[in-house]
């Protein structure tokens, strides 16, 4: 059993791994920037280490940095959080040649996932369903209009390496393949150091379903049903829910015994996410996340589980505290980004908090490092807060979301927070009807300056 772990992250999601520690009895470690001396999680955490100057990579990306805080700390595991080093194949195996245990699946699992030609290969021969597309990688132009003229277009093309939103083509006739076939080569090789690029199908009216999977490691794995994450802008999320609303329990149970059969035959431990477009009836699988996910707390909400002391506890070599069948969902949550951005640009707005005040009362969690007089540097993410209610329907989580948004003050920086006032007097959010292509299309009619 663990005495002591260390966060290897910052902001809210490093509060919310001290708090499952506390609770299970853990001494934490915080790490810090120097220009985080004086942030949230430095102040909550049991003890704490300054590990580098401001720019992440001397800093939260430090594996020696990190690595020495355990060792003057006598932490005996590491906690990624999300983002940073949490799915890096090489710290895991570094972490683990240190005599430390890593919060988090084997750096062999991150590596295969992590390359999505791989992980898509590999999801395949598991059964999952795939978009479809090329067999792997594409060499050259000539192939790729080959495959954008087979499967017909329009077509995306990914780098293999890529994440988040970056190195993401669409052509949407053979004309653009060239264009977009070297941009996302080159995107992918400026990004990520990886020219490697394969081509999609490019669903045109699709939603983001993803499946929240559970490993213990030794063969056994449950599913955590789904979260609809298609009101995204610049394929960022911004807005989930839980359950989906239009995955019936029927598609549900099937899509879910798929993953956690699939991550169950390859051994795998701890939180993991599926991520599917869904069209039409199908699931199409895209990738998958080998860790905790920002918008794992609406999951946490409906099944009224604990994901965070359930990874500490598979680290520790303990069996899940759940099987499948004690897994049911109980109404329905709803969690919005609050990033500290101005509008309409969602420019990243730093500064000085002057007033901060959390909204409260049944069914709302405020996830959130804020606190008044802080100061948001301007060296990381812009996601200052995650709001997330709880309703025993679906209406009563929008009429209790848009209440705790109204008692939400965040003063001395712009916000996100209109963005959810507005979405929320849309027909088409409080009917649940909209997919990936909803927001941004949104957007350019309602925001556009
Ligand atoms: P990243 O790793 O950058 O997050 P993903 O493969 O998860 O990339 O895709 C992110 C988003 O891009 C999806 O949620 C979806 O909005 C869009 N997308 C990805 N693949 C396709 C596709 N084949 N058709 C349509 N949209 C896609």
């Amino acid at each position: 059993m663990f005495d002591k772990i260390l966060i290897a992250n910052r902001g809210e999601i490093a509060l919310r791994v001290i708090r499952a520690a506390r609770e299970m009895g853990i001494k934490s470690v915080a790490v810090h920037s120097t220009a985080d001396a004086d942030a949230m999680h430095v102040r909550m955490a049991d003890e704490s280490v300054c590990i580098g100057p401001p720019s992440s990579i001397n800093s939260y990306l430090s594996i020696p940095a990190i690595i020495s805080a355990c060792e003057i700390t006598g932490a005996q595991a590491i906690h990624p959080g999300y983002g940073f080093l949490s799915e890096n194949a090489n710290f895991v195996q570094i972490v683990e040649d240190h005599g430390l245990a890593f919060i988090g699946p084997t750096a062999q699992h991150i590596r295969t996932m992590g390359d999505k030609i791989t992980a898509k290969d590999t999801m395949k021969e598991l059964g999952v369903p795939c978009v479809p597309g090329s067999d792997g990688g594409v060499p050259d132009l000539e192939t790729a209009q080959k495959i954008g003229a087979d499967i017909g277009y329009p077509v995306i093309i990914k780098a293999t390496a890529g994440g988040g939103g970056k190195g993401m083509k669409v052509a949407n006739t053979a004309a653009d393949m060239e264009m977009a076939f070297r941009t996302a080569r080159a995107e992918g090789k400026s990004n990520f150091g990886n020219d490697e690029v394969y081509i999609e199908k490019y669903l045109t009216t699709p939603r983001h379903i993803e499946i929240q999977v559970f490993g213990d490691g030794k063969g056994k794995a449950v599913h955590l049903g789904e979260r609809d994450c298609s009101l995204q802008r610049r394929h960022q999320k911004v807005f989930e829910e839980a359950p989906g609303p239009s995955i019936s329990p029927e598609e549900r149970a099937k899509i879910g015994k798929i993953c956690a059969d699939a991550v169950a035959n390859i051994n795998y431990i701890g939180a993991g996410t599926i991520e599917f477009l869904y069209e039409n009836g199908e699931f199409y699988f895209i990738e998958m996340n080998t860790r905790l996910q920002v918008e794992h707390p609406v999951t946490e909400a409906i099944f009224g589980v604990d994901l965070v002391r359930e990874q500490i506890r598979v680290a520790e070599g303990l069996p899940m505290s759940f099987a499948q069948d004690d897994l049911t969902i109980n109404g329905h949550a709803i969690e919005v980004r609050i990033n500290a951005e101005k509008l309409p640009n969602f420019a990243p707005c730093p500064g000085r908090i002057t007033q901060y005040h959390a909204p409260g009362g049944l069914g709302v969690r405020m996830d959130s490092a804020l606190y008044d007089g802080y100061s948001i540097p301007p060296y990381y993410d812009s996601l200052i807060g995650k709001l997330i209610v709880h309703g025993r329907d679906r209406n009563e989580a929008i009429a209790r979301l848009s209440r705790a948004l109204g008692e939400l003050i965040v003063d001395g920086v712009d916000t996100t927070v209109p963005l959810f006032h507005a979405l929320l007097a849309e027909a088409d959010v409080q009917s649940g009807n909209y997919n990936i292509h909803w927001l941004e299309r949104w957007l350019d009619d309602n925001l556009a300056s």
